[in-house]
């Protein structure tokens, strides 16, 4: 009679392909081969995330729009009780689990220790790790890398050599910056592009993004940008106070060894009449996409208006520094990222055409956006 045991390790892997992260880790835990089978076959996890509310944890693991594997750590006097819920919000699917765990920031430590546990192998790739409301990081460090000493992983000998995540963005949402810190421990930098702080900026009539303000930044001896992002729920109010704005982000001077440029993302195609107007030569950069290159102060500062056929997107640079970005600017096909339904991987596509949709439904793990 033929059972698994039987298969061959390629079909194996084709099944372990098949299967979902929970269901990986159950199968990788029975027995050596099948551990190397699950460890040696890649795994794409487009999204993960970690919120902090007083004393109580959230960690979700995504493996697709609407699937995800939801665990809430919350404080008892005998240790962490966790609540886990398997693409389902309803309290009846939960099932509770009572781990004993004795110590400061008891939930936090152990929900970070868990995810990178789960997550730091050499065959998983996450997208995005999602950071809101985790205050004390480097105590946070500290307090997982005792853990891992705890429970004997003798490769950990120093904070700089606790495991690594294969993460491509990290991202913070309206925290302050002290939590980037996270990606100089556990992100591989060799993965990692892009450290992005977000905000949402709310207004009564759009529920909707319409437009992303962006300001972003490359330190010397760093090969990923940081990003601070803001979403903005209205429509742009007009080409001249875009320029303006761009402008006056330009007059702050970057730090010794900092190169910036600022973009505005047109998500509602309302710069459309604005490009055409424009008094500029065309130039076309891509098949799909054409720009218009103007400078303001004196030549100090260069715009480059782009229209693609998915939207209208404006960076503003330091004419000394735009050879830093050319490359960058030139290879852009799309220009609207995450939001394009056409271009974005259809999760992240879900996901940040409804970020606000957290704040109503989930107000516990969010953040108060920024009013206006
Ligand atoms: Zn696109």
């Amino acid at each position: 009679m033929s059972g698994w045991s039987c298969l061959s390790p390629e079909t194996k892997q084709k099944v372990v392909q098949k299967l979902d992260l929970m269901s990986r880790i159950a199968l990788g835990s029975t027995c050596r081969a099948d551990r190397d089978i699950v460890n040696s076959t890649k795994l794409y996890i487009p999204r993960v995330r970690i919120a902090k509310n007083e004393d109580d944890c959230l960690l979700m693991i995504y493996s697709g729009v609407n699937q995800f594997l939801r665990m809430e750590f919350s404080e008892r006097a005998d240790g962490v009780l966790i609540s886990r819920s398997q693409n389902s919000f309803n309290p009846e699917h939960k099932s509770f689990k009572l781990i004993p765990f004795d110590m400061t920031f008891g939930t936090s430590t152990l929900a970070m220790f868990i995810a990178v546990n789960v997550l730091s192998k050499p065959n998983i790739l996450v997208g995005t790790i999602e950071w809101n409301n985790v205050d004390q990081f480097k105590m946070l460090c500290e307090l997982m890398f005792n853990e891992f000493r705890r429970t004997n992983n003798f490769f950990v000998t120093s904070l700089d050599a606790l495991p690594k995540i294969r993460v491509r963005n990290v991202e913070v949402l309206g925290a302050p910056d002290s939590h980037l810190l996270f990606f100089k421990i556990v992100c591989d930098k060799s993965v990692l592009e892009k450290v992005v702080r977000v905000g949402i900026v709310m207004n009564d009539v759009w529920q909707n993004p319409r437009m992303v303000s962006e300001t972003s930044v490359i330190r010397n001896g760093e090969k990923h940008l940081s990003v601070l992002s803001g979403i903005v729920m209205r429509d742009c109010a007009g080409v001249a106070s875009i320029f303006e704005t761009l402008e006056s982000a330009l007059d702050a001077e970057p730090s010794d060894g900092e190169y910036v440029f600022h973009t505005i993302r047109d998500l509602g195609m309302g710069a459309s009449e604005h490009f055409d107007l424009l008094d500029v030569p065309v130039q076309k950069l891509k098949e799909k996409v054409t720009m218009k290159r103007f400078t303001r102060k004196n030549g100090a500062y260069v715009f480059r208006f782009n229209k693609s056929s998915c939207g209208f997107f404006i960076y503003a640079v330091l004419a000394d520094h735009e050879n830093k970005f050319l490359e960058l600017f030139q290879k852009e096909t799309c220009g609207i990222g995450q939001f394009c339904k056409k271009c974005a991987n259809p999760f992240d596509y879900w996901h940040y055409s409804n970020i606000t949709r957290r704040i109503f439904h989930e107000p516990k793990w969010t953040e108060t956006p920024d009013a206006e």
